[in-house]
């Protein structure tokens, strides 16, 4: 009997997910010692030197189990968000509360409404539970952003056996966002048995005048959850560190499944001292603006198109197929993402470098390209 077959079906269903190519594996297989690293929307800053502090402080108490409480995180978001502690749940990394959501609501039988071209966690959180995921077809441009989330489509898969909606906004990997009053209009008309996952995971980069922010909705909509992250903005994505805001209903919920000690002790330290420190997001968002004004012009004086992005990424269009554009920039020493598992196999997303990663990486591309 294959080992394949003991599983249950839900989870030989599932598709894995593909992360970004660690630096350590390509130096491993090619001998670089140089190594480029766009691929996982991590910060090129690196963490906050708050944070780093706040970890070596906490090293001597590793033998100690976490505050599965999370408590002194907990108040400080909730002191910097304007919510109250009951409001939120913390997560190893965001992509945990996207698990916790997926157990605590959907059930085989059940279904899940995302977006043609969402991130790929929503897709595997909803099969990992044997419910079913509905994927409605992107915008194709000539109704809203194309490739972006058409949340008229969105609606009209909600069926009698949906109970979650997953929006990314933006998206990942399309950087594609929704205004303020769209994703409004849309809550408000989501029938009551459906939970609203909003996942603002790059919500700190935001610049357009017309982002939304989520959490100003939480008191109309008692089943809206966003979700958040370290990972992005405040470079902590080695130590995963995620969170919901939601209705204390919905908070509670959430809390009752998960592992109680979720969030390691250097997560939580780290994560605290982050959100203080001020400067450091500050700087990530100017470069984070600087990098992707350079990407522009890059990608412009190529004339290779781009998906306009609001997030610390941008998928840019080949015109032919991406797989050997990227794998012939690995052997240059620059690690993108190919996204032909998103539905979008002639783009390469790449994340925001610093000015010298994104140089490197348009002169990697001219000699994989022959410019
Ligand atoms: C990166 C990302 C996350 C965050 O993942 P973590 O588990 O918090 O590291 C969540 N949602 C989207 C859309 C992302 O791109």
């Amino acid at each position: 009997m294959s080992m394949f077959s003991l599983a249950v079906p839900c989870i030989r269903g599932l598709t894995p997910y593909q992360p970004g190519k660690p630096i350590g594996e390509l130096q491993r297989e090619l001998g670089l010692t140089r190594i480029v690293k766009l691929a996982s929307n991590e910060n090129p800053l690196g963490a906050s030197p708050k944070a780093l502090e706040a970890v070596q402080r906490a090293l001597a108490e590793t033998h100690l189990y976490p505050d599965g409480s999370g408590f002194e995180l907990k108040a400080a978001l909730a002191a910097k968000l304007g919510i109250d502690v009951a409001q939120i749940t913390l997560g190893n990394g965001s992509n945990d509360v996207l698990d916790l959501v997926a157990r605590v609501f959907l059930v085989p039988g059940r279904n899940a409404v995302y977006s043609e071209h969402a991130f790929a966690v929503y897709q595997i959180a909803t099969q990992t539970v044997g419910a079913a995921g509905k994927a409605a077809p992107a915008h194709d441009g000539s109704n809203g952003p194309r490739f972006g989330h058409d949340l008229d489509a969105m609606l009209a898969q909600v069926d009698a056996e949906t109970r979650v909606v997953f929006i990314a906004n933006p998206n990942n990997p399309t950087g594609t966002l929704l205004g303020r009053s769209e994703l409004h209009a849309f809550l408000a008309a989501l029938p009551e048995r459906v939970i609203a996952v909003v996942d603002e995971a790059y919500f700190e980069y935001a610049q357009a005048p017309d982002h939304p922010n989520a959490l100003d909705w939480l008191g109309e909509f008692p089943r809206l959850i966003v979700t958040r992250t370290f990972s992005k903005a405040y470079g902590l994505a080695g130590l995963r560190v995620g969170y919901a805001v939601s209705s204390e209903g919905i908070a509670d919920l959430l809390n009752r499944a998960r592992q109680p000690f979720n969030v390691g002790a250097l997560g939580l330290v780290a994560a605290a001292a982050a959100l203080e420190d001020g400067e450091f997001l500050e700087a990530t968002v100017r470069v984070n603006d600087d990098g992707l004004a350079r990407l522009d012009a890059g990608f412009s004086a190529r004339n290779l198109e781009y998906i306009p992005s609001s997030g610390n990424f941008l998928s840019f269009d080949l015109g032919r197929p991406g797989a050997p554009v990227f794998e012939a920039l690995l052997r240059e020493g620059v690690i993108v993402r190919p996204i032909g598992n998103y539905g979008l196999p002639n783009h390469l997303r790449v994340s925001v470098g610093t000015a010298e990663e994104i140089d490197c990486f348009f002169a990697a591309l001219d000699r994989v390209l022959g410019l």
